[in-house]
């Protein structure tokens, strides 16, 4: 069976000001990029206003379909716009989220990725935030757990920022493993190896600014990768950022194509280890085109290998 990428042209209309780095053309660069491979092509559904309802309170939806603009855009935060196809485009993502689960939990595909926008793991219980509406990693594991009853998931956040959105909905969700690396300091400014949940459930792994790939494979192998097993998940989903990057202009690691290669082809070995290889991942940050496209084109061709 192949690997199922979800995605939906709607993603390609949540349009942010110019010079705004979460643009249009990331995902199309993206898309483009991903053209040649030999995957399952699954257009994403609108996520129902009850699966948000699983991780955002209904005056969310509301306060988000008031701010949405008939035209141009509006900012909600200092970072986080909202033009008139915003909506349609979080509904999309989130929805992809869902559909990855019911795919993958269904035999219906091995793995599966969401190539989607806007990213979702900054997006707190009941504010947007850092380009971010809709969680959609917390929603793929809510779904996971309240929807096909599973009994453990784990979410891995490898964004180069710190999944404070997606830590914030799954804080007391002891069915729910979070472990999210991220280089501190910079934005959001939580992640630090302090915070660990209201049931010791979230494992953050904070990373120095000038580091690189080795430190990186070093924390995983010695403190993610003994959680993951310990915890038995029976379904890993990803957040899968890619600005870590070296040539990523937000952030300070130094990681290399080769490195999400890794990250991803490990989580994939514990995947089937672990859960018969099930793996959800989600498109989260990435914001120097051709470093985005080529470690998506990494991580994407490492599912695909993985894929049986
Ligand atoms: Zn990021």
């Amino acid at each position: 069976m192949k690997t199922a990428m979800l995605t939906h042209a709607d993603c390609l209309t949540h349009v942010t000001p110019e010079g705004h780095p979460e643009r249009v053309a990331r995902l199309e660069h993206v898309l483009h990029t991903l053209e040649p491979l030999d995957v399952n092509r699954v257009t994403a559904p609108m996520a129902a206003d009850d699966d948000i309802l699983r991780i955002h309170p209904p005056s969310y939806l509301e306060e988000l379909r008031r701010a949405l603009p008939a035209e141009g855009q509006v900012a909600l935060d200092g970072d986080t716009w909202v033009s008139p196809g915003s909506l349609n485009a979080a509904f999309r993502g989130a929805g992809a989220a869902v559909r990855a689960v019911d795919m993958v939990l269904g035999g219906e595909a091995p793995n599966a990725f969401a190539a989607v926008r806007p990213p979702g793991h900054h997006a707190e219980t009941d504010t947007p935030m850092g380009f971010c509406l809709f969680g959609n990693a917390a929603l793929a594991a809510k779904h996971a757990l309240d929807h096909h009853g599973l009994s453990r998931v784990a979410v891995v956040d490898f964004d180069v920022h710190h999944g404070n959105g997606t830590q914030d909905l799954l804080w007391d969700e002891k069915r729910a493993l979070l472990i999210t690396s991220q280089q501190i300091p910079l934005f959001p400014g939580t992640g630090r190896a302090d915070e660990t949940g209201a049931y010791d459930t979230i494992l953050n792994i904070p990373l120095p600014p000038g580091s690189d790939g080795a430190l990186m494979r070093q924390e995983y192998q010695d403190k993610a990768f003994p959680r993951l097993r310990a915890f038995k998940p029976e379904l890993i989903i990803i957040s899968a950022g890619f600005d870590a990057h070296a040539d990523d202009p937000l952030a300070n690691l130094e990681w290399q194509t080769e490195d999400f290669a890794w990250i991803t082809a490990e989580l994939c070995v514990l995947a089937d280890e672990l859960c018969d290889g099930r793996v959800v991942s989600t498109l989260e940050g990435g914001y120097d085109l051709h470093a985005l496209s080529a470690s998506v084109l990494a991580h994407l061709q490492e599912l695909m290998k993985a894929a049986k």
